[in-house]
């Protein structure tokens, strides 16, 4: 991988406002990777591909990180930079809505990263169960969306993200095949593993 690029495209996307993943939060995410170098990787939002790059450092030989985009322009964007970070032989990239491109995937995981559209996370949930092999983990980005998920706030334009977001955490909470934790870094960390 080519890190000079890699912390160029970080600068772009910041200057840019896309939501890439905060820097603590990476930090979890990759101390468990290194710890488990995972062969197969899902991830749901990949903007410009930054956090996807950084996973790739993780694989196992030969592994691969699926990830999905619905914006055709970040889409493009993301393979612009997998290829500046040298990192393309890694990396598929599924242009579309998660919605419809999750119930057509048939592999197994290791790892699903979770980081798109707030208000989908049930369903993201129920699809990487689908797929997710034993003693894999699923982590989930944004889960305490800048505190509103803790508080009592519900009168907002996000409350159909919040609702879905502790509907998430309560599916996690009480599924006995998970062990989950809720990290309070960054913008709200869940991390379940599969037992
Ligand atoms: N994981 C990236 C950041 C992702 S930001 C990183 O850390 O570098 C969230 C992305 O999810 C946005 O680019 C948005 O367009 C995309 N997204 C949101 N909802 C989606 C959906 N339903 N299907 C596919 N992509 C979606
Ligand atoms: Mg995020």
């Amino acid at each position: 991988m080519n890190t000079t690029e890699l912390e160029k495209i970080k600068q772009k996307a910041l200057e840019e406002h896309i939501p890439i993943i905060m820097d603590e939060t990476l930090e979890v995410i990759e101390k468990y990777l290194s710890k488990n170098r995972p062969n197969r990787i899902l991830e749901i939002g990949t903007a410009v591909g930054y956090s996807a790059i950084c996973f790739t450092e993780f694989l196992a030989p030969g592994g691969i990180i699926d990830t999905i985009e619905r914006e055709k322009e970040r889409v493009e964007e993301a393979k612009i930079n997998i290829k500046l970070a040298e990192v393309e032989d890694m990396v598929n990239i599924y242009e579309g809505d998660a919605i419809d491109i999750l119930p057509t995937l048939n592999n197994k995981y290791d790892v699903v990263f979770i980081d798109a559209a707030k208000g989908k996370y049930p369903f993201f949930l129920k699809e990487a169960l689908r797929m997710i092999n034993k003693e894999g983990i699923i982590f989930a980005d944004n889960i305490l969306y800048k505190g509103y998920v803790m508080s009592d706030y519900n009168k907002h334009k996000q409350r159909t993200a919040v609702r879905n977001l502790r509907e998430y955490i309560k599916e996690v909470s009480e599924n006995p095949n998970l062990q989950t934790e809720i990290l309070e870094v960054g913008d709200g960390l869940a991390v379940s593993k599969v037992e």
